[in-house]
């Protein structure tokens, strides 16, 4: 019974308490066989607040919301699958004060549940397949107080290599297909070599720019280096080779980071970079896909109380 979301009136029309919210959960989380949590033992004695184990040595009770990024809540189901629902399909993200008031919840409510929705986002997926094809690769930076800063200045650091209180995130992308990126102590050829070879089919096409950083990638790939400066392309028969892809989500991620979220620090900021290579990755997805392939995520993400706090403030 996957359901046909296609916006948020439909949604809190469909979810409009908390038994329909438990049916959907319970669908996307076990299909029709529910299994016990704690040891994986099937048909459980269905309770008034959840379930109970039927195995003897274990009788341990749990719901539906057990172990997931719901876990223990007090919020209404309908607002924290609105909340997947806003966030997952929005095309470049939503702040907790929108999301708050959309709701009728506080801030901080909202801005606990999204950081859980990026964690979830970040656990659930399995990961990517290496990247094959033209491949471009290219490193950013990213925090520190951007936005404070004037725009000549801003456009002048962000040609910069390094940057005092900048973050350095690395990306690649494979050309027609996904992306991934990694916030990085550092851009060095180590890092990058390392974050390139975890991550690239040998027989892929690796397209960078003259960064000096990317001086060993030949040894390993055949790779294109396009030039800075005024030629960004290198033509190549019909192939044309460039790292505008990269750029672009770049561009979307750091627009985010000043007109959306204002600020990222360190420690979260690999949640807001998988957040938007989430949402690039599902762009051709309907509304409604995305929606069922992140409640899916839902039921994979199984973590713990415990693991999803040190998570949240790794
Ligand atoms: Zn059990």
């Amino acid at each position: 019974m996957d359901v046909d979301i296609k916006n948020i009136a439909k949604l809190f029309e469909k979810f409009k308490d908390q038994e329909a919210c438990k049916e959907y959960l319970e669908f996307k989380r076990w299909g029709n066989n529910i299994i016990c949590p704690h040891c994986n033992q099937s048909n459980p004695y269905r309770t008034n607040r959840g379930f109970t184990c039927s195995k003897k040595e274990c009788r341990k009770k749990f719901t539906v919301t057990s172990g997931t990024i719901m876990d223990k809540t007090k919020i209404e189901l309908k607002k924290w699958l609105a909340a997947i629902f806003l966030f997952t399909t929005s095309k470049k993200g939503h702040s907790s004060v929108y999301v708050a008031n959309l709701l009728g919840i506080t801030q901080k409510t909202a801005w606990f549940m999204l950081q859980r929705i990026r964690v979830m986002l970040l656990s659930g997926e399995s990961p990517s397949d290496l990247l094959t094809g033209i491949v471009e690769v290219d490193e950013t930076y990213v925090g520190g107080k951007y936005k404070n800063k004037h725009y000549s200045k801003r456009k002048k650091e962000a040609q910069g290599r390094s940057t005092k209180d900048k973050i350095p995130v690395v990306g690649l992308m494979s050309r027609g297909g996904n992306v991934v990126a990694f916030v990085t102590e550092d851009t060095s050829a180590n890092t990058l070599d390392q974050i390139i070879d975890n991550n690239v089919s040998s027989d892929a096409i690796v397209v960078t720019d003259g960064y000096k950083g990317y001086n060993h990638v030949h040894k390993k790939f055949n790779h294109i280096r396009v030039k800075q400066g005024n030629c960004y392309v290198v033509k190549d028969g019909d192939n044309e080779y460039h790292t505008q892809t990269i750029e672009s989500f770049w561009a979307t991620l750091k627009r985010g980071y000043v007109g959306i979220y204002h600020y990222m620090s360190r420690k979260h900021l690999n949640k807001y970079v998988n957040e938007y290579a989430y949402r690039y990755n599902n762009k051709d997805l309907t509304v409604s896909e995305i929606f069922g392939k992140s409640m899916s995520l839902y039921s994979r993400s199984r973590i713990t109380f415990k693991e999803l706090t040190k998570k949240l403030t790794a």
